[in-house]
Parts: structure tokens; sequence; C-alpha cells
């Protein structure tokens, strides 16, 4: 166990924000009715964090600051355990509980988690066959709020709620096609990691078992960065091949994030960012998050330690500076966990073990959440200077893509795309002939 858990912690933490208990002491919501930066003041009902047993100083940060965490892949448990059954569902209650994984509603609270991006993971060669996070967030509508824009984080977060957004974890969910990019954008995802574990028509992962094929990004991926750009998508470069994330950093216009990556000059593995990207990043604007996951820290899992996570966010602390890192769990994509950071309640006393090995509160408030929401803003101000600038559109499409007609009887390539033939192709069936290959 993290944390000692006071019975008044369980109270708002089983998520009564709206019918607190009566003999509870916790206030009403909203939590807060004025400016974030008034969460602590005299005159304002604090956060309910600001009533969590830990350390003073990260109450401080919390006090104006929303703790973000940019990668968290709870989705994929109702999908992998109950096929996608979220509602109705006892084993699935994020009110009551999901012991099962690492993130429920009590133990966010616990956490003092305020805004949190979900990360869709479907398998290699899948696409996003169930997509059910925005009816999960919506849910608990007194809990979570699924935000459009960055400037939402803060606003829910002062209202006593967790905001929610969501990643795609590969664009191989995409069907090799920038138009489902747009469509997931309008579905409420905000960023997309341009690979899993895979290749896929836009890009080369770093841990692909059959090496790189497009040698970075392809074609098709060069200009779906541009497409990202142009409607706010967030570009994440976690997963990708070294090569692939250097093209990115050099093409995107807007700052990007790589969600949940550490680092090559703490602990050599092929999903940590090697030095010169790192160096990099601060010219793009971006940001890296620090995850938590044991391999990437250590050899042998059980040699993980939570200092360890601590010593990679030092290192590209000291390295490019406090404005590009931050802090992406992976919690609920992980088979197995360090000692200390189990589960969502975690951050508490890993924010401490940050403060307590030197950073400043300022530098602490960064971390916590002001990078992730700066990146945010940067991308959505590039996208309103594409807009005035009137960039179309971008129609390119994968160099392998078929192109299909329905016919009324079954799907065949298209013979007369133009219509020069005159074969009358709605309305009658077309010539026998092209209903047999020959
Ligand atoms: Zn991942």
């Amino acid at each position: 166990m993290l944390l000692r858990i006071g019975s008044r912690i369980l109270i708002f933490g089983i998520g009564h924000y709206k019918e607190p208990d009566a003999k509870s002491s916790l206030p009403n919501p909203p939590f807060i009715t004025n400016t974030v930066g008034s969460i602590a003041g005299i005159n304002s009902t604090p956060h309910p964090y600001q009533l969590l047993p830990i350390d003073e100083r990260v109450k401080r940060v919390l006090a104006s600051t929303t703790l973000f965490d940019t990668h968290n892949d709870l989705p994929q448990q109702p999908r992998a355990c109950f096929h996608g059954h979220i509602h109705n569902n006892p084993k699935f209650d994020l009110r009551k509980g999901f012991q099962r994984g690492m993130t429920d509603i009590r133990r966010l609270r616990e956490g003092a988690v305020g805004a949190q991006f979900w990360s869709i993971c479907v398998p290699c060669l899948r696409s996003a066959e169930n997509f059910s996070t925005p009816e999960m967030v919506e849910s608990y509508p007194d809990v979570f709020e699924l935000i459009e824009e960055s400037g939402d984080v803060n606003r829910v977060y002062q209202e006593g709620r967790i905001a929610c957004s969501i990643g795609i974890e590969g664009l191989h969910m995409a069907g090799n096609s920038i138009g489902i990019i747009r469509a997931f954008y309008s579905l409420g995802v905000r960023y997309c990691t341009l690979t899993h574990v895979c290749n896929n028509a836009f890009a080369d992962s770093s841990t692909s078992k059959i090496g790189p094929v497009h040698e970075c990004l392809s074609r098709l991926g060069c200009s779906a960065i541009k497409e990202m750009n142009r409607i706010g998508m967030i570009v994440d470069a976690s997963h990708v091949s070294e090569d692939c994330a250097r093209q990115v950093l050099e093409l995107s216009r807007a700052p990007i994030m790589f969600s949940h990556s550490n680092v090559k000059g703490v602990f050599d593995c092929p999903r940590n960012v090697p030095d010169d990207i790192l160096d990099s990043i601060p010219k793009n604007g971006g940001v890296i998050c620090v995850t938590f996951v044991p391999e990437h820290v250590a050899s042998r899992r059980k040699d993980a330690k939570m200092e360890m996570i601590v010593d990679h966010l030092f290192y590209i602390a000291g390295r490019i500076g406090w404005d590009h890192v931050s802090l992406g769990s992976d919690f609920d994509g992980i088979a197995s966990v360090i000692p200390g950071l189990e589960d969502v309640r975690c951050y508490p006393s890993l924010m401490q073990a940050i403060l307590d090995r030197g950073a400043t509160e300022e530098q602490f408030a960064k971390v916590a959440g002001e990078n992730m929401l700066r990146v945010w803003r940067g991308v959505e101000k590039v996208r309103n200077e594409m807009k005035t600038e009137g960039v179309l559109p971008v129609e390119d499409v994968w160099e392998g893509r078929q192109w299909w007609r329905y016919d009324g009887y079954y799907q065949m390539s298209d013979p007369d795309p133009e219509d020069k033939l005159g074969l009358d192709w709605y309305g009658v069936p077309p010539p026998e002939e092209l209903y047999h290959d020959k």
C-alpha cells in the first residue's frame, strides 16, 4: 500500500462529489469557483486534493496546477475482459472500484489526478474495433468530462472533476487513411501515437520484428503529420523508430509529445529516446513524458525502482530543461509494475520523491501538467494559424490502396472509373464478363 488512506479520503474517493456523506466535512461542488490560482486562496473553498494526507509542497503545486497523466491504457481493460461491455456491468464499475486493473475513480482521487489522456491501444493489424472510451467517460459525469480543448483542463479541475481526452496508440487503427485521422478527431481523439509495436503505412516502429520498412516516415506519414498539424491533433512519437522520431521533429510545425517514453542516456532499450533526439525537442517546443514501465528502466523487472523513474526525469530536465518533461504512466498497459508505482494512487509519493530529489515547486509544476498544457495550446495555435492561411485538407492516400465501387451485388474494383464505357453501372447488372475473372 502506497498511502495511508483515511476514511475521509475514501469518502470523496468513491466519487460522492454531488452527494457527499452527510457526516462528511467535504464541501459540495463546485469546490472552486474562482481562477485556478485562487484554489488555495483564503477566500475559496479548498480543492479536495488539498485534504489528502500528502506532502505540503505537493499540495501547493496542486493548488495551481492540474496533475496531467498523458498515457493510461484503461480502455483496453473493458475491451479485453468484457468484450466492450461498460454499462450495467458490475465487474467494470469504476465508481465501485476495478481492482483487476490499475485505475478506478477512488484510486484516481487518491492519486490526485486532475487530467488524463486515455490511450486506446488495439493490437497491430486490427482497427479501432471497439471505441467506447467517450461513453466510458460520459458514464461518470460527476467525475469525468471529455474535453475538446486545452483550455478546458483547468476549468474541469477547478470544478473538482477529472478532465479526460483520448489518444490512439498506433495509426494502424486509422485503416491506412488520413481521412480516418480526421474522423478520430471528431470523436474526441486529441493525439495519435504514430505507431505501436509494429510498422504501419505511416511510420516505422522502434520494436518491429522485421525492422524498418520506410526508413522513417512513409510519404503518407509525412502527409499525415501535416494534416495532424492542420486539424490540431497532437503528434505522439513514442514507440516510433529513432529515424522516424528525428523526421517528425523536423517536419512538425506544431510541438509534439512523447506520451510515454524514457531515455537511453539512463537505460538503453529500443523504446527509449537517445540524446540527439532529446536535444531536438526544445526547438520543437515539445515534451517527453517519463513512463513507469519496468522494462524501460532495468534489464530485470524485479530490479526496477521508483527512484529510476526519477533518474530519467532528472536526466531529461538536466539535459534539455524543465520545460520539456512530464509524466505518462502507461498504467493498465503494462504487465508488471515498479514497487511504489503499482497504480494511479502513486502520484503523490512520486511527486514527493521528485521534490525531495531537488526540483523546485515551480519546476515540478511544469512536470505535473503545465508542460503538457503548453504543448496542447501550441498545437491549437498552429491549427488556428493554418486555418487562417487557408491550408486545405490533405488528400494524399496510401499507394497500396485500391478503389472500389459497390455494384449492388458484390464489391469489385471499378473497371470504368470515368464512366466512358456506358455500362450503366447503377440500376442494371453490369455485363456478365465483369462478374468473373477469366
Ligand atoms: Zn505504449
